[in-house]
C-alpha cells in the first residue's frame, strides 16, 4: 500500500528535524522527539509548550552530565555534604560563619578559607562540604592535599611543564589545599604552594586547612620568609576558622571503645 504524499512529508520531515537536533548534539532531544511529538498530539500542545518541553529535557541532561563532569574533575575525597556536619558535637566551630560560607559568597569576592585545628575536628570535613556546595553551583573546584601539590610541582618542574602545572592550579573556582603542616614539605614544595598561592591571590578562592597555629607558621615551613608572604597573600580577605573542639573521631573511637568495654563487663558479670 503506497503512503499518502502528506504523510509521507511528514514522514520525512521527522526524519529531518531528528537529523539537525543530533547534528546539532542535541541527543536528548532527538531522542525524545518521538515522544514528545505524540505527547503534543494527544494532549494538544501548542507549539511553544512541545518546543519548551524538547528543550528542556536537552537542557536537564546537559546540566546532569556537567555536574556530573565537575564532580569528577573535583576529586573531592568524600561524599560529605555540610547536612552531614553535626554543629552540637563540635562546639569548636562558629556555625554562623560555615553557613554563611556556604552560600558561597566568599567566592565572589575571591576571598580564602583557613580551616585550622588539630587532627580530627571536622577541617576535611567542612572543606569537602564547601567544596561540594561549590560544585553544585556550578563552580569549578579542585581538592588536593599539600603534599600532592608539592608532590606534581615537583614533578612538573622536573619535566619542564611548570607553566602548565601553574595554569592548571590557578584554573579552579575554588582550590582546596587540605593538611598544611601534616607532613613536612620540602623547600621547592613550600615555594610551589607560594606561586600558587600567589597566582590566585585576589582572583580565585582558596580553602586551606591547617593543624600549624597561624603565629607558627614562619617556624613551620623551613623558609620564615615564604611562610610570610603566602600569610599575606592568604590573610588579606580571608575568613578563618579555627577549630579548638574536641576531635570527633577521638569522640567516636571513645563511645566505640566504652560500647565494646560495655559489652565485656555485661559479658563477664
Ligand atoms: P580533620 O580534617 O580536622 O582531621 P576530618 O574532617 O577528617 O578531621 O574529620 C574526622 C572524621 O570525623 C571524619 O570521618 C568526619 O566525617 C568526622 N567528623 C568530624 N567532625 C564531625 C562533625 N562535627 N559531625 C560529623 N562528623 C564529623
Ligand atoms: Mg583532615
Amino acid at each position: 500500500m503506497s503512503t499518502p504524499p502528506m504523510q509521507m512529508s511528514e514522514a520525512r520531515r521527522f526524519q529531518q528535524l531528528k537529523g539537525h537536533l543530533s547534528y546539532l548534539k542535541l541527543n536528548d532531544a532527538a531522542e525524545a522527539l518521538n515522544r514528545v511529538l505524540d505527547q503534543a498530539r494527544t494532549e494538544r500542545m501548542s507549539m511553544t509548550a512541545a518546543l519548551e518541553r524538547l528543550l528542556e529535557i536537552e537542557v536537564e541532561a546537559t546540566e546532569a552530565r556537567r555536574l556530573a563532569a565537575r564532580e569528577r574533575f573535583a576529586c573531592l575525597p568524600e561524599p560529605w555534604s555540610l547536612a552531614d556536619f553535626d554543629f552540637a558535637a563540635q562546639p569548636g566551630v562558629d556555625e554562623k560563619l560555615i553557613r554563611d560560607l556556604a552560600t558561597l559568597r566568599f567566592l565572589d569576592d575571591a576571598s580564602n578559607v583557613l580551616f585550622v585545628g588539630p587532627p580530627g575536628v571536622g577541617k576535611t570535613m567542612l572543606s569537602v562540604a564547601l567544596g561540594r556546595a561549590a560544585v553544585e553551583a556550578g563552580h569549578r573546584v579542585y581538592f588536593t592535599t599539600a603534599a600532592d601539590l608539592a608532590a606534581r610541582c615537583h614533578k612538573a618542574a622536573l619535566e619542564g611543564r611548570w607553566k602548565t602545572c601553574m595554569n592548571f592550579f590557578a584554573g579552579p573556582k575554588l582550590l582546596i589545599v587540605d593538611e598544611l603542616g601534616y607532613l613536612p614539605l620540602p623547600e621547592d614544595g613550600a615555594s610551589a604552594l607560594f606561586q600558587v598561592i600567589n597566582q590566585r591571590y585576589l582572583k580565585s578562592s582558596t580553602i586551606l586547612t591547617t593543624n600549624v597555629g597561624i603565629a607558627d607558621w614562619a617556624g613551620a615551613f623551613g623558609d620564615a620568609t615564604v611562610a610570610a608572604a603566602m600569610l599575606d597573600r592568604l590573610l588579606h580577605r580571608a575568613a578563618v576558622a579555627g577549630i579548638d573542639g574536641p576531635s570527633y573521631r577521638l569522640r567516636n573511637h571513645q563511645t566505640k571503645a566504652d560500647t565494646i568495654r560495655a559489652g565485656v563487663n555485661s559479658r563477664a558479670s
